[in-house]
């Protein structure tokens, strides 16, 4: 094995455009490099999302996920008017 030039499998790189890679993909798991992601605000953490991943994502993924939480904030504040009329 002296002198032989293997790949090194530890040198990772972009799926997109086969720059170093950053990190991988946090809707498919590709790696990806800082360059072919866009970071998507998430509730507790920033997502980092690929070309392809926000080409399959519709216009505004958060506002199914949001929608529900608000929902339950409103019955929340209503239960508490509630309660302070009740009291
Ligand atoms: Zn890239
Ligand atoms: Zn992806």
């Amino acid at each position: 094995m002296s002198g032989l030039q293997t790949f090194d499998p530890d040198d990772l790189y972009c799926a997109h455009c086969h720059a170093p890679a950053a990190g991988m993909c946090a809707g498919c798991g590709a790696l990806c490099c800082a360059d072919c992601v866009e970071l998507r605000m998430g509730w507790t953490r920033q997502r980092a999302v690929c070309r392809l991943c926000l080409a399959d994502e519709p216009a505004r993924p958060s506002a199914r996920r949001w929608r529900p939480w608000a929902l339950g904030l409103v019955a929340a504040g209503l239960a508490w008017v509630a309660w302070l009329w009740a009291a």
